[in-house]
């Protein structure tokens, strides 16, 4: 037997690195609250000489319900690291989708932030696996009848002295729940090696790949806008903690404590999905300007015209592609080094285009028989990956684990072109898109066009069944304050896209709804699925 230290990919590695590199570096909680990454660490410690002491074990599945928090972070490393499992759950799900995804994992301690305490309490008597309730709160303990432990004192009267133990990478350490437009969410869960890969790979991707969001500075400040329950923030909380960086975390979101946190706290980075960083343009005093803020934009296509209206306020985006069982990290905007010289305008095109992989990812676009697309940006299939960092299944379900590795590539549902570099475009999602007289109309194309129409501040596009042509594009619009775009002005605005050979005129839809609101999904997409039942009668 060697002597050699069988080193494993565990995630207390990356704890105990951000620790001793940035031992006094900051955790900033609103404006209520700051720990050192010191104080942060022993807080870990102590949370897992606590949930010990409640029961929890190797496997035992510990469910987390908070907004975006230093809690949150702390429940990210102690829980993996005792060999428990963190069960990141959506707040945002339907009484009946949050039950049947908290008995489907068969969670059996639950962390609550008092906001959701009411949620829980009206689901409790069914769920049976649950052991042990802990209430997180910023002030006083809510009256509620789940439990009177409450996460600050737990943690003051726990243990500081927990010793996480070695054990093999390949236990399961996080799992959540896909939001999924059909059906009954699906279970997808991460490994410490997938995780661990997953923090390094995208620790280069933002620090060492060329990119307009390059952190490159000395004083970068990070805080995350995707909620720390959707594929753990996209994974940057642990990035960003291995970097040392200084951490802010805003709680839930407020248009008005963010642009606060920003400017006090001085956050450099940020990540989101395209409705947020809307509803943050929006909300900003004319003439306001960030000093330079960078935030990513994934989870959706980020269309140029709110791209230039983000510019305009000091934000600059990058998109970046990834799904809940991707880790995500799959593609971001980044630059080759021979394109760092192209203009700013084609600089801008090729950072909010869908990208080139991260480290170690590799992306095909593929027509139903497996072969490649031709790189011309024209000929379209599905996109198909592989990476160290994939969810190797749905959580007991077999079936739809083989359908989204089939061919021994993880399937994304996802239609998308290749341009000569390689960078790709996602076009839409294989059940978006409109078939619309045997030709396949982007939905996603003709929503970046139309947000270039200085009248329009968001839209969406669906395909309404048709008696001719089986399925015809219809966009719903939501135009700027005091606005009311036409029928005509919208049409001619595409017309200039169809003589420049950008769409073809098939692509313009027939007809333009004007609204108020776009609904949206639990994690603040366009929610197509609904506006389908809407509009297709
Ligand atoms: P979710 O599993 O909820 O994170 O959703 C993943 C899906 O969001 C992907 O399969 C894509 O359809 C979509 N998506 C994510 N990032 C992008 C992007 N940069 N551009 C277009 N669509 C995206």
């Amino acid at each position: 037997m060697s002597e050699a230290y069988n080193y494993q990919l565990l995630l207390k590695h990356i704890l105990e690195y951000g620790v001793n590199y940035a031992p006094k570096q900051e955790v900033v909680y609103r404006d209520l609250r700051r720990f050192t990454y010191r104080d942060i660490y022993e807080r870990v410690h102590r949370l897992a000489s606590a949930l010990e002491e409640l029961g929890v074990k190797k496997g035992t599945k510990v469910a987390v319900l908070d907004w975006d928090s230093n809690r949150y972070l702390e429940c990210y490393f102690a829980i993996p690291m005792m060999g428990a499992v963190l069960h990141t759950v959506n707040v945002r799900l339907s009484p009946e989708d949050l039950l049947y995804t908290m008995q489907h994992a068969e969670d059996e301690v639950v962390l609550v932030y008092k906001d959701f305490v009411p949620l829980v309490e009206s689901i409790s008597d069914k769920l049976d696996t649950v052991k042990n309730y802990v209430v997180m709160t910023d002030d006083t303990m809510p009256e509620t009848k789940l439990t009177d432990i409450e996460y600050e004192e737990m943690l003051k009267k726990a243990s500081p002295n927990y010793e996480f133990p070695d054990f093999d990478e390949n236990t399961m350490a996080t799992l959540s729940y896909t939001t999924g437009t059909t059906g009954r969410p699906k279970g997808v869960w991460f490994t410490h090696r997938k995780l661990v890969l997953h923090t390094l790979a995208g620790s280069v991707a933002l620090t060492g790949i060329r990119s307009p969001l390059r952190l490159t500075g000395d004083n970068e400040v990070y805080m995350p806008l995707t909620p720390m329950f959707h594929v753990h923030a996209w994974g940057v909380p642990y990035m960003s903690w291995l970097l040392g960086l200084k951490h802010v975390y805003p709680g839930r979101y407020e248009p008005q404590m963010i642009a606060k946190l920003v400017l006090t706290e001085k956050v450099t980075y940020s990540h989101c999905v395209p409705t947020i960083l809307q509803m943050i343009v929006d909300n900003l005093p004319e003439g306001f300007k960030f000093p330079g803020w960078k935030v990513l934009i994934g989870g959706a296509k980020l269309p140029k015209g709110l791209a230039l209206r983000a510019r305009e306020k000091g934000i600059y985006t990058m998109a970046a592609y990834g799904m809940s069982e991707t880790c995500p990290a799959l593609t971001g905007g980044f630059l080759k080094p021979h394109l760092l010289n192209v203009d700013e305008e084609k600089k801008l095109d090729l950072s909010i285009k869908t990208g080139i992989p991260f480290p170690l990812v590799y992306v095909r676009v593929v027509h139903d028989d497996f072969t490649d697309v031709k790189p011309d940006e024209q000929d379209m299939g599905e996109v198909v990956v592989r990476a160290p960092w994939l969810t190797d299944s749905y959580l007991k379900d077999p079936e739809k684990t083989k359908e989204l590795w089939e061919g021994g590539w993880l399937h994304t549902g996802d239609i998308a072109v290749m341009d000569e570099e390689g960078y790709i475009t996602i076009v839409d999602r294989l059940k978006d898109v409109v078939k619309s007289g045997g030709e396949w109309i982007s939905t996603l194309t003709l929503e970046n066009l139309l947000s270039l129409h200085p009248k329009v501040r968001e839209v969406a596009v669906i395909g309404v069944p048709d008696e001719k042509w089986g399925e015809r594009p219809l966009a719903i619009i939501v135009p700027m304050p005091g606005e009311k775009p036409t029928q005509e002005e919208l049409r001619e605005h595409l017309m200039k896209f169809v003589e420049e050979g950008k769409i073809t005129k098939w692509a313009v839809p027939d007809r333009f709804e004007i609204v108020d609101e776009i609904p949206k999904t639990s994690v603040g997409k366009i929610d197509k699925k609904v506006l389908r039942q809407m509009y297709s009668r």
